[in-house]
């Protein structure tokens, strides 16, 4: 085999036991540089090992050279071959993929991009075979995000292709595994949000929709993992709603997976602002899915240290500011709050608060509202304590009966001047 210096372009011939080994240093006869030849580049490759041919991979891709990658191009079959899966480690199928990718950048050739991705996931295949944790694979899989940045679109494309997802489905419905699933979540639409797609564009595919639905069967079950995916998607809240309203289209029937996702929803929006938290909860209320909104009002209404201040601040931030919820749910939630409060003196309070809420609302007054609800003999303003907190029971369980049923009753009009802005 000759190699030729590249600074002095004097040919060189390499002796055969040089030839067996996937890299050799030679020293030029004329100018004394050294040279890193990689006689596996030109065909010889049979008597290489595993690790030896990691090792000249890894050098290719430090050096980076161009002519290197399309000498490869030439023999990626043998190279492929010659790596063993099963002592491939994750480091060690970076370096490698680091390598098959900058090969198709350099020959984008159709044969190279199928042999590199079936390899990719035979790969991956075995990673999941081997249990390997999926947080190791989480981290392998943004490496290889990183390595394809130039290209990452494309990368995915490869990933989301129709057959890989339905070999993906496959491969789930074989092994019943949670943690598989967990992976392929975080390759396919983790990676689709990272890059900024759109959810509605992910729906667009019916082979995606049915892939997802197989994948969440396995992660919904585990408030944990359900926890996970919800959390890597939530940079982008629209499309983390989206994905919450098509969980809650999907698996509709399954109170268990509608708690474990009330929780993820209430402890994933602790952590974010206010505005990302009303844009959440107005996309799922406007997809019909109030109920869920109202649930975890529930939840946070039990764990407040104080209810009125809760109640009140979410009024502000949450009520006010949607509605369909506001009006499906507000009355129920007030009617909950009140009963909530057992203490004679909380009540008063609030019933003041309800009064002078009505009293700062200028489209109506305290006088006029006085007269609607005298000429329907229910007084609420009485100067007893006790006649106003029943009276104030009487009105709200008048309404909470007739609620399935809703009647433009005063009752209905004094609830829509405390709860809606500017008397809406
Ligand atoms: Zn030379």
């Amino acid at each position: 085999m000759i190699i030729n210096c590249d600074k002095c372009q004097t040919n060189l011939r390499l002796k055969q036991d040089h030839v067996m080994k996937a890299y050799i240093k030679v020293s030029c006869l004329k100018c004394n540089n050294i040279i890193i030849a990689f006689p596996f580049l030109s065909g010889h490759i049979n008597n290489v090992s595993h690790l030896s041919l990691i090792s000249a991979i890894q050098i290719i891709n430090k050096q980076g050279k161009e002519k290197q990658y399309i000498a490869a191009s030439i023999v990626l079959e043998e190279i492929i071959q010659k790596i063993n899966l099963k002592e491939l480690n994750l480091k060690q199928a970076v370096i490698v993929f680091e390598f098959l990718f900058k090969i198709i950048k350099y020959s984008n050739t159709q044969k190279n991009i199928k042999s590199t991705y079936d390899f990719y996931f035979k790969c991956l295949d075995c990673f999941l075979e081997k249990k390997i944790s999926e947080t190791k694979l989480h981290y392998f899989n943004n490496e290889l995000l990183l390595i394809n940045r130039d290209n990452s679109l494309g990368y995915i494309e490869q990933i989301t292709d129709e057959k890989r997802l339905q070999f993906f489905s496959k491969k789930l419905l074989e092994h019943n595994d949670s943690n598989r699933a967990l992976t392929y979540f975080f390759i396919t639409v983790s990676n689709l949000n990272m890059l900024n797609m759109k959810f509605d564009e992910i729906l667009n595919k019916s082979y995606f929709i049915e892939f997802l639905k197989i994948c969440l069967q396995y992660i919904i079950p585990y408030k944990k993992y359900l926890n996970k995916i919800l959390k890597d998607v939530s940079n982008n809240e629209i499309f983390f709603s989206q994905l919450i309203v098509f969980i809650l289209d999907n698996f509709k029937k399954d109170i268990t997976y509608q708690k474990h996702l009330i929780y993820c929803i209430k402890n994933i929006m602790q952590l974010k602002s206010d505005s990302w938290a009303l844009a959440v909860r107005k996309s799922i209320a406007e997809s019909g899915h109030s109920n869920i909104l109202f649930q975890e009002f529930l939840i946070l209404l039990n764990e407040s240290k104080s209810s009125t201040i809760f109640f009140w601040n979410y009024y502000d931030s949450v009520f006010s500011n949607i509605e369909i919820y506001w009006k499906n749910y507000f009355i129920k939630a007030v009617y909950i709050f009140i009963k909530s409060n057992s203490n004679v003196i909380y009540q008063n309070y609030i019933i003041f608060y309800i009064q002078s809420k009505i009293n700062n609302n200028k489209d109506i007054t305290l006088k006029q509202l006085t007269q609607l609800i005298e000429s329907n003999d229910i007084d609420i303003f009485n100067n007893d304590p006790k006649t106003v907190i029943n009276n104030s029971y009487k009105i709200i369980d008048q309404f909470y009966n007739e609620e399935k049923n809703v009647k433009p009753t005063i009752i209905n009009k004094f609830f829509k001047k405390i709860g809606g802005k500017n008397g809406k």
